[in-house]
């Protein structure tokens, strides 16, 4: 075809759903932090699928751990045990100071499984009357696109045609811990919060927030639900969002890089005295726990047992925020960064998130779009520090017009 990019996209615009608007690249191709797409053109990934990409593509060691367990097992469902699961919920369950794991595979199904162990938790330990358990939540949370979900989210276009939604969920301002502790009732059984809120376009709450969280849920009996989705597993130097403010939440869901960018992944993490609330039959799911997920996860968790990624993403970081806060001022208006994740908002004068994604596609750098004028910054942690130089400089370019 004369452009196979084009010829690409018109069919795959045939016959799948148009939930998405891509775009305007076909990768066929990646290695590290570089995708190649149908025409052999390169591109640096500055979005790493969301942050499941932390480990870049095809990352040589999650691959063999994949490829090795590929041909041995595969899947046996949670009605028979493996001899995988056990090995990745123990070093899982060390990762995250906790005693048990509870695998499943998205992160939409990660929150899910949250919010019911909150629930039991509180008509069973805590005592709150029947059906009346309510969960706080903040405002422009993302926490994925289940019905329940998407029903405590403020985002129209999540919401609209979608309802009748799930009752019981409160929602306030995000960053604020007075208006949090002022939402908690006795029927409150947890606060569920993203630790940085990364779709909304990488928002850090004021300094001190999670350690007042942290508190609040302490006095008042209230089960702190940090959703370190996209926030944990190294993205911003630490190993979850919460260690920035030396913070140990009562319920960690986990999921994108937990697969290795290799297959989907997700776990919700707690102590037994919390998570110890399920029994047989009350919750779980076919994929949940295969052996080629629990194979790749191991490895994973292994790999930042070392924190020489959670190291890289600091430092990297570091530099980043210096480079792009020169932009400030020259097409770029704010940015908010915590380890090598970053959100820029760039001035409407020289065009929207969208438009800058569009014409950084055209130098090589691939980056997306978030609420109109914010742009996503979030490399896979392995990029090199004249990498990030040389794609900071194409959005300085690209900005300058
Ligand atoms: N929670 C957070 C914080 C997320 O960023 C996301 C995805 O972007 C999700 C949950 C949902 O994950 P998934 O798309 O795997 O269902």
């Amino acid at each position: 075809a004369a452009d196979p990019t084009a010829a690409v996209i018109a069919a795959e615009g045939e016959h799948v759903a148009h939930n998405y608007h891509p775009l305007p690249v076909v990768v066929s191709r990646a290695e590290g932090s570089w995708v190649t797409d149908v025409e052999g053109k390169r591109y640096l990934d500055l979005l790493s699928a969301y942050s499941a990409l932390n480990f870049g593509h095809g990352h040589p060691a999650i691959v063999a751990a994949a490829q090795e367990q590929l041909t041995r097992l595969t899947l046996t469902s949670r009605a028979y045990h493996n001899d995988r699961l056990g090995l990745f919920a123990t070093a899982l369950a060390e990762l995250c100071r906790k005693d048990l794991v509870l695998p499943m595979n998205t992160g939409a199904e990660a929150v899910e499984t949250g919010i019911k162990v909150a629930r039991a938790w509180g008509y069973r330990i805590k005592g709150i009357a029947p059906d009346a358990a309510t969960i706080v939540v903040a405002h422009g949370n993302f926490h994925g696109r289940t019905t329940t979900i998407v029903g405590f989210s403020d985002d129209p276009d999540a919401r609209r045609d979608f309802g009748p939604f799930t009752p019981g969920f409160v929602s306030v301002p995000f960053g604020d811990a007075a208006a949090l502790e002022a939402a908690i009732t006795p029927e409150t059984a947890a606060v569920l919060i993203e630790p940085i809120q990364g779709e909304a376009g990488v928002i850090l709450p004021p300094e001190g927030y999670l350690r007042a969280v942290r508190e609040i849920c302490t006095r008042h009996n209230v089960l702190f639900v940090a959703d370190e989705i996209q926030s944990g597993l190294g993205r911003v130097g630490e190993t979850f969002a919460c260690d920035r403010e030396g913070v140990v939440p009562d319920v960690y869901l986990l999921g994108k890089a937990l697969g290795g960018g290799i297959l989907p992944v997700s776990a919700v993490v707690a102590n037994s005295d919390v998570l110890g609330v399920i029994h047989p039959g009350e919750h779980g799911s076919t994929f949940g726990g295969n052996p080629l997920a629990s194979a790749v996860g191991l490895r994973v968790v292994e790999m930042l047992q070392t924190g020489e990624f959670q190291r890289r993403a600091a430092a990297l970081g570091e530099h980043l925020e210096a480079k792009l806060e020169e932009l400030i001022g020259r097409g770029v208006t704010a940015v908010r960064v915590a380890g090598l994740w970053a959100g820029v908002d760039i001035d409407p004068a020289v065009g929207t998130g969208r438009d800058i994604a569009e014409r950084l596609i055209a130098r090589g750098v691939l980056v997306k779009d978030t609420h109109g004028q914010t742009i996503r910054i979030a490399p896979p942690l392995v990029i090199r520090s004249t990498e990030l130089d040389w794609a900071v400089e194409q959005l300085r370019v690209v900005l300058a017009g």
